[in-house]
Formats: C-alpha cells, sequence, structure tokens
C-alpha cells in the first residue's frame, strides 16, 4: 500500500501534522471552547423553516455576496457598519485564511504572540507564508511595548492579535492594540471570537476601525454564539481592504443553507446569545475552585480557563477521558486548559480533577 511519502507532496507539508484536537464521542466534552448549551428549541425550529425554503433553491448557486448576512452582521456589529464593512466564510477559520491568502503568501510574514490560537501556525503554513512567534510578557500579558518591540524586530506583513487570547484566556488591552496598529506597517487582525465572554463594560476593537484602515476584526458564531456545526465566522474592516478578500474566495463559497442558517441564528441573537452570562459564572467558578484544590488558573475573559500545577497533563487526560471527560493538553508544562460548560459538566470536572490536585497521591484512597 503507498504511503504519503510516496506522492509528491509540497516540500514544505512532508512530515508535518494536521490540526488535531481530538474528537472522541464523551458525554463531557470541554476540549474545544464550544457553549455547551444546546439551541433554544424555538430558535431551532426557526433556523429548520429557513433551511427549507433554501432547500427548494439549491438548484441555483447561492447569493455569492450573501447580501442579507452582510446586512445582517452589519446590523448585529453595529459601531455605524454597512454591508461593505463586513467579509464572512465558513467560520473564522476561513475568514482569517482569506485574510493569509490576500496579503500575505511566499515571500510575505505573519507575526503573533505565542502561545496563541494554534491554527495560525498552520494558517501561514498553508498560505505559503512564514510565521513568527514572538513573546510575551510575565503571565502572557501582551504590553504596548512588548508588541511593538516584535513589529520593529520582524517587521511583518500581517500582525495577528488574538483578543482574548487563546489558550491562556488572557485580556488584551485596546491600548495595545493601537500601539500594534500605530507600529505596523502591514495589515492589523484582533481576532475576537471570545469577546462575548469578556468583562461587561470592555470595548471591541471594532471602535477603532474607523481610526486605522488596515485594522480588520474577526469574530466567530462557533463559541458564545452556540454555532459552531454551522461554520460561520465573520470580519469587518474597511470596504476596500474587505475587497481584497473577494480576490482570493472560492465562488458561492457560503451555501444557500448557511447562509440561511446564519440568518435564522442571527434573527434570534438575544436568545441565541443567553447562555453568555451563565457561562462566564462556571468560567469564574472554575478559576476560584481550582484555586481552592491548589492548582494555578490564569485569568480568563474568555469561556476557558488554562491552570497550571499537574505533575504529568498527560496522564491526568487520560485519566479524566476514563470518566468520560475530555478535555485539553495545549502542550503547555504542567498546565490544562478545560472550556466552562454548563454547571453539571463544570460540577463534573471539578469532582475529577480533584483527584489530581496538587498534593494528592494518585490511586490513594
Ligand atoms: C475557536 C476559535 C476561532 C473560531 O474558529 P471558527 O472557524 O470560527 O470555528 C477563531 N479564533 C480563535 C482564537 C479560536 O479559538
Amino acid at each position: 500500500m503507498p504511503r504519503l511519502d510516496d506522492f509528491p507532496l509540497r516540500d514544505d507539508l512532508r512530515g508535518q501534522v494536521p490540526y488535531g484536537a481530538p474528537q472522541a464521542p464523551l458525554p463531557i466534552a470541554l476540549n474545544v471552547n464550544e457553549n455547551t448549551h444546546p439551541l433554544p428549541e424555538a430558535v431551532a425550529q426557526d433556523i429548520v423553516v429557513r433551511i427549507a425554503a433554501a432547500t427548494l433553491t439549491l438548484n441555483r448557486y447561492p447569493d455569492r455576496e450573501f447580501t442579507q448576512l452582510r446586512e445582517a452582521f452589519a446590523r448585529y456589529l453595529g459601531h455605524g457598519l454597512t454591508a461593505e464593512n463586513i467579509w464572512a466564510a465558513n467560520g473564522s477559520n476561513e475568514v482569517l485564511q482569506h485574510v493569509l491568502q490576500a496579503y500575505g503568501g511566499p515571500g510575505r510574514s505573519v507575526l503573533g504572540y505565542a502561545p496563541t490560537y494554534s491554527m495560525y501556525s498552520l494558517l501561514a503554513r498553508g498560505t505559503g507564508t512564514s510565521w513568527v512567534a514572538a513573546d510575551r510578557d510575565i503571565d502572557y500579558v501582551l504590553s504596548p511595548e512588548t508588541a511593538v518591540a516584535a513589529i520593529i524586530k520582524h517587521d511583518p506583513d500581517i500582525v495577528l492579535l488574538c483578543r482574548p487570547n487563546n489558550p491562556t484566556g488572557t485580556r488584551l488591552d485596546l491600548e495595545t492594540v493601537r500601539a500594534v496598529a500605530d507600529a505596523a506597517r502591514g495589515m492589523v487582525v484582533v481576532d475576537e471570537a471570545y469577546i462575548e465572554f469578556a468583562d461587561a463594560g470592555t470595548p471591541s476593537a471594532l471602535t477603532l476601525l474607523s481610526e486605522y484602515p488596515r485594522l480588520l476584526v474577526s469574530r466567530t458564531m462557533s463559541k458564545a454564539f452556540a454555532f459552531a456545526g454551522a461554520r460561520v465566522g465573520y470580519l469587518a474592516g474597511d470596504p476596500a481592504a474587505i475587497d481584497a478578500l473577494r480576490l482570493v474566495r472560492l465562488p458561492y463559497h457560503l451555501s444557500a443553507i448557511t447562509q440561511a442558517a446564519a440568518l435564522g441564528a442571527l434573527a434570534h441573537s438575544n436568545e441565541m446569545l443567553g447562555t453568555v452570562a451563565a457561562v462566564r459564572g462556571q468560567r469564574d467558578r472554575l478559576v476560584r475552585e481550582l484555586t481552592a484544590l491548589g492548582f494555578t488558573p490564569h485569568p480568563s475573559d474568555a469561556n476557558f480557563v488554562l491552570f497550571g500545577g499537574l505533575a504529568d497533563p498527560a496522564a491526568t487526560c487520560a485519566g479524566l477521558r476514563e470518566r468520560g471527560i475530555l478535555i485539553r493538553d495545549v502542550g503547555i508544562p504542567q498546565t490544562l486548559r478545560v472550556t466552562a460548560g454548563t454547571q453539571a459538566e463544570t460540577s463534573a470536572f471539578l469532582t475529577a480533577i480533584a483527584a489530581y490536585a496538587p498534593g494528592q497521591v494518585v490511586g490513594a484512597h
């Protein structure tokens, strides 16, 4: 049987591994930062009706410009944005891929501040853009000075700012976004995948768009919006900067079914976001109770918590798996990341993780 090495794969992809968050049918999956609350039944019913109507049109290509959806996202975001300011794709990962295809590519670079979202380097690799991982300050904070020093040193074509940062949960002040946008020569993308979970009163980077034409703010329906399975991400920015993305997207990239589903979800945005406060509460509870157990959770503005104090994270993950609980080893020594789930899921996780608390002898009774 031929192996991959027998095929004429691109040299830069040889020996590489794909994105690999484990997907296992376990009862408690807290490993990829979804909103674990199911959709409200009434909203799901309305989405079904809209998808049914779209199904009757599937003999035709969908609206290539997804105009209604761009209008709906503009209304939802506010900040004086109109449809011309909006882009969307099958998840914000595809949105970011479009940005890298249009503004990065061979001979160009994209800079991020590690540890950060693991897909950034993979999207760079796939688009032939070189990836530069710059450092953060103590406890994963990113100060304006540290952020700007890396830009001066590396002169990247694109800067990716994850706000709040995944996998650490760290907040990012707009002061740093401003400093980066002032210092960078190229495009600056603020990935606000988790911004809905930030402390009340945290302003979005959308508030800076009118000042910085090279700034792009990406969002997703996959996290707070509880719509990960629909695969819808979106982006706001200057109309001309957005127009560049039409050069690289595949024609009709958003199916009629996806557009109908996203419009349905947006028509019920308050209900779709109705569990955000509860998730935030469980996140704060995770920080409190993990601290009480002797772990060292990092402050989080997102719907997950990175916590240290694990002698053997891989073994702990395996132990939790046996109890039907999936969390994430993100490769940072002595740490694991857990998504804030429902109250019951969070309780089950906290009960299970107690056996691995610092000072506990695993297996002792
Ligand atoms: C989950 C996540 C996304 C969202 O990806 P989708 O493709 O929209 O599902 C984007 N950025 C970060 C940092 C994430 O953690």
